[in-house]
């Protein structure tokens, strides 16, 4: 059993990106989160993280507020908006002075000195920190990257409550990293992690595609002296090609307008399932009764408790 009664002050969070409606992966973010805040007595923030102005679609923010009022999850405070906040990253990044620097390389360059240096197969490209001294002659600045130590390498690891012992070397396996965009964008690094401290977020609870970002989240927490989150990434869910749903891949909005009844067969209870709570409810209410002690069910089983 996780002890809920000797924990710490609780917040967590739900930060969707309004590149599109809900989907049922979202729905499976947005439920564990909320779960995981109720069972511990905790608040539940939402977050819209629409620092990516290109892959924003309009109105999806207030579709997804929407979707999450009729599913019946209802938020703590005032959700807030990332395009909002820029100055709180302008700050962070005056904060981390000489730690950042302007690259002026494009993906195919830092892709072709992959290819020279033997190319490891990586899913993200690694840096090889060719401006890290300084723009070559002839280099326009284009995006800012922080620095990650070379010497000793940066190695950081957590115990994930789900996935249990993660542990990456930024120095090897991502170099020195983007923070602010080619295209002048916020990078999600940068944001997530200033957001998440600003808002005393104290556990995360979000979709095991973000295991690999969280490594680099807890070096620029130390950086910029955050405490670190507790952390829980729930297994995403994927399509009959085995991709990630989402917009990109084609996933479906659940929320077209349904009736109530039709959200909790063909979204609430789909979702519950995926994260292994067997629930027959016969109302979006009813549903919710069941899940919270569903969820202190799953992660007796599953997880480790919160610190
Ligand atoms: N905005 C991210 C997304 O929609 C989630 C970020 C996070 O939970 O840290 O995938």
């Amino acid at each position: 059993m996780t002890d809920c009664t000797a924990h710490r002050r609780y917040v967590g969070r739900f930060a969707p990106s309004p590149t599109g409606p809900l989907h049922l992966g979202s729905l499976v973010a947005a439920m564990a989160s909320y779960l995981d805040a109720k069972v511990h007595h905790g608040r539940w923030l939402v977050r819209i993280e629409d620092v990516d102005g290109d892959r924003n679609v309009a109105g999806a923010d207030q579709h997804i507020l929407a979707s999450l009022e009729r599913c019946g999850m209802a938020w703590d405070g005032d959700v807030t908006w990332q395009s909002r906040r820029t100055a709180l990253y302008d700050a962070a990044l005056r904060q981390l002075g000489d730690l950042v620097y302007p690259c002026g390389c494009s993906r195919r360059e830092i892709a072709d000195s992959q290819l020279r240096l033997g190319g490891r197969q990586a899913q993200a490209l690694i840096y090889p920190g060719t401006c890290r001294h300084g723009l070559a002659p002839g280099k326009t600045a284009r995006a800012l990257r922080l620095k990650v130590p070379q010497s000793p390498h940066c190695v950081r690891a957590f115990d994930d409550r789900w996935a249990g012992h993660i542990s990456q070397d930024l120095t090897d396996d991502v170099g020195d990293f983007v923070i602010r965009r080619a295209d002048g964008f916020w990078a999600y690094q940068l944001a997530v992690v200033v957001d998440d401290g600003a808002q005393d977020i104290t556990d995360i609870v979000r979709g095991a595609d973000l295991l690999d970002s969280t490594p680099r989240q807890l070096y620029l927490q130390q950086v910029l002296g955050l405490p670190h989150p507790s952390y829980l990434h729930v297994p995403v869910v994927v399509n009959e090609l085995g991709e990630k749903l989402s917009k990109q891949t084609g996933a479906q909005a659940f929320d077209t307008g349904a009736a109530p009844q039709q959200l909790l067969t063909q979204a609430l209870l789909p979702a519950a399932r995926f994260l292994g709570m067997d629930i027959a409810a016969t109302s979006i209410a009813d549903f919710w009764r069941q899940a919270i002690p569903a969820w202190e069910n799953v992660l007796a089983h599953t997880c480790a408790p919160v610190r």
